[in-house]
């Protein structure tokens, strides 16, 4: 993985108290994560960082946009997302294996912490479970092939066979080529 250098909080180096950053990242940051879904993106991240002598608290805002590709029609969708999340460090003694979803441990001699891959993890569950176009505005074209082949949404319950399956990407594999020349 690529360093993330712009990433690394010196804590030890920041007052007590309330500490402000903001960042912004765009493809560039997920590939070094290997996350390749988005084709283009825009986040802005904002981290309120309040410490106290045994505390690092962080408060996370992820605001962004990106495009992926719908799930229904497999064509280019725009989507934006805003969300918050809190992270709580305990600095203590010796670093114990204690990980909840709450608070997480740290050595009370760490002196930086890198916040990357927190942005990383807030930025996947702050994605969409479903990322589809509004009906009207999905791929025709696209939508009919895959009527063709009479796939329902929850395809994945259907016995189908892999060669259907194959048949129906190379279909929309054909589509797509012909609309980019
Ligand atoms: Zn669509």
């Amino acid at each position: 993985m690529k360093a993330h250098n712009d990433f690394i909080i010196p804590f030890s180096s920041l007052k007590s108290g309330k500490n402000l950053f903001s960042f912004k990242l765009n493809e560039t940051f997920f590939e070094a994560f290997n996350w390749d879904e988005f084709k283009k993106c825009t986040f802005n991240v904002s981290l309120e960082l309040i410490k106290s002598t045994t505390m690092i608290d962080m408060f996370f805002v992820i605001e962004g946009e990106f495009t992926s590709l719908c799930d229904r029609c497999m064509y280019d969708i725009d989507l934006k997302v805003c969300q918050d999340y809190r992270q709580l460090i305990k600095l203590v003694e010796s670093e114990q294996e204690i990980y909840n979803d709450e608070i997480e441990f740290l050595s009370l001699k760490a002196f930086e912490i890198n916040i990357a891959p927190y942005i990383f993890e807030y930025v996947l569950l702050s994605m969409p479970s479903k990322k589809v176009h509004t009906i009207e505005s999905c791929n025709k074209e696209s939508i009919n092939i895959l009527d063709n082949y009479l796939l329902t949404e929850n395809y994945e319950n259907d016995n189908l066979d892999s060669n259907n399956i194959d048949s129906r990407w190379d279909k929309l594999k054909e589509l797509k080529n012909k609309k980019e020349k």
